[in-house]
């Protein structure tokens, strides 16, 4: 019952759609975790993320990149940074994106 070649090339494929996967089950992590957080930006989220489905470039959650917003390299405000370090999520003013510390 070895089917080597079959398996191979469904090997290939479930590599590439469970990278996807993670990328998709990362944004919904991001998702629970600002909202059970933040119950109020759900309208502000679901905005970012109709967005982001239009511009595939960019998305509804930054990871914050030093004292700059990594979707719009925009230096955020070091008391906004402060907030995003203790766990935080904000919102970057240039770019509406929410931000988060990366560990
Ligand atoms: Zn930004």
């Amino acid at each position: 019952m070895l089917t080597a070649p079959a398996t191979m090339t469904s090997k290939d494929i479930t590599t590439v759609s469970s990278s996807l996967n993670e990328g998709v089950q990362a944004l919904e992590i991001l998702c629970e975790r600002l909202l059970r957080q933040q119950p109020q930006s759900k309208a502000l989220l679901e905005r970012l993320l109709a967005r982001s489905r239009r511009k595939t470039k960019q998305c509804a959650f930054a990871p914050l990149h030093g004292n700059r917003c990594s979707a719009c390299n925009m230096t955020v405000a070091s008391a906004q940074i402060q907030k995003v370090k203790a766990g935080e999520f904000i919102n970057c003013a240039h770019c509406s994106i929410f931000l988060y510390h990366q560990q």
